[in-house]
C-alpha cells in the first residue's frame, strides 16, 4: 500500500496508462505537480499526491479512477 508523503493517506488515485491518450488536462488542474507526463508515458508522483481527485474530474476520457484503497470505479 503506498500513502503520500503529505497527507499519509493512502493513495487512492491511479492513472490507467495503457488507455490514457497523454492529453494533459490532468497535469494542468494537479495542485501538487504530481502528474508526470513524458510523451507516451504518465504517472502520479506517491510522495506528492494528496488526493484531491482534480484530475479525475479533468480526465476528458475517465481513465484515472480510485484503486482499491478509494472507491472502485467502473471504466468505459
Ligand atoms: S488527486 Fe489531486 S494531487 Fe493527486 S494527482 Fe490528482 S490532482 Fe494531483
Ligand atoms: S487527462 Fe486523462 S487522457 Fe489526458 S493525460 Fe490525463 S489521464 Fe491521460
Amino acid at each position: 500500500m503506498y500513502r503520500t508523503a503529505k497527507t499519509g493517506q493512502k493513495l487512492m488515485i491511479e492513472i490507467l496508462p495503457d488507455k490514457c491518450d497523454f492529453c494533459g488536462c490532468c497535469v494542468g488542474v494537479c495542485p501538487e505537480d504530481a502528474i508526470e507526463l513524458k510523451e507516451a508515458d504518465i504517472r502520479i508522483i506517491d510522495e506528492l499526491c494528496t488526493n484531491c481527485s482534480k484530475c479525475i474530474w479533468a480526465c476528458p476520457i475517465e481513465v484515472i479512477v480510485f484503486n482499491k484503497e478509494g472507491v472502485l470505479k467502473e471504466v468505459i
